[in-house]
């Protein structure tokens, strides 16, 4: 029943609400729980672009720090754990309109085994979805979208050690630059609310990439430490319309 009322309320507001002027950076990581065709994501994105444009992330964080957005309804995307249909389903919409994303990846999840893929999928992301290879990301690389670092094995960065920090990000960044050969930038915190994330950790993001991501409260888009770490929405590949367009009507405020 609370179920259904959320629904109605999500459905209507939607239809009502309209996406509000500002920068949107979606938070995604998948299309679906389930293993769904892209014309799912095709048809979201058909409509999501009769209201809004899209831009690339990398102009969207530099749009955020030049305040330059006010007057525009503006989207960019982002995909967490780098799950494979991100290759072959998600990329490919994403460059039908144009547009591109940030992948935030883990290089333990591509470089693990049979025990770690097992560990991984049942016990830290909770779905059974394989993940893209090196092969995969550095063609992704090349096709200009962007590739990010999301933690060595997706840890929770509250309460680690200094050589844990080492390893879980520095390491982690390390590998995805020896694999596409580029300076890797965008850092992405897993599980990201703001307490899923300690200050001594946020300084080691910072330290070593230049934008660093989270996605807590939904109502307002923020970003603090002189604009570079910046909030997302949560949104799904499969989500109905209206509901994107009743979060994405929300108010957003970046610093
Ligand atoms: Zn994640």
């Amino acid at each position: 029943m609370k179920n259904l009322i959320k629904k109605i309320v999500l459905t209507v507001g939607g239809n009502l609400g309209s996406i509000s002027n500002g920068i949107h950076i979606l938070n995604s990581h998948y299309i679906g729980k389930n293993d769904l065709p892209k014309e799912i994501f095709h048809d979201l994105l058909f409509k999501l672009s009769k209201q809004a444009d899209f831009i690339c992330i990398e102009d969207a964080v530099n749009t955020i720090k030049e305040k330059t957005h006010q007057n525009q309804k503006l989207i960019a995307f982002t995909f967490d754990d780098g799950f494979e249909e991100c290759y072959t389903k998600i990329a490919p919409v994403l460059s039908d309109f144009n547009t591109n994303a940030a992948f935030f990846i883990n290089p333990g999840f591509i470089d693990g085994n049979e025990n770690y893929y097992q560990n991984f999928t049942k016990n830290i992301v909770h779905i059974n979805k394989p993940p893209m290879t090196w092969e995969m990301i550095q063609e992704l690389h090349q096709k200009g979208f962007v590739i990010g670092n999301h933690t060595m094995d997706h840890v929770r960065l509250v309460g680690l050690k200094n050589d844990e920090l080492d390893y879980q990000i520095i390491a982690a960044k390390k590998r995805i630059e020896e694999k596409i050969s580029t300076d890797c930038n965008f850092f992405a915190w897993t599980y990201g609310r703001n307490s899923d994330i300690d200050q001594t950790a946020l300084k080691y993001c910072l330290a070593n990439h230049q934008f660093v991501f989270g996605g807590d409260n939904y109502t307002h888009y923020y970003s603090f430490k002189n604009d570079r770490v910046i909030n997302r929405r949560h949104v799904e590949g499969n989500w109905p319309i209206s509901h994107i367009k009743y979060f994405l009507s929300k108010k957003k405020v970046y610093s």
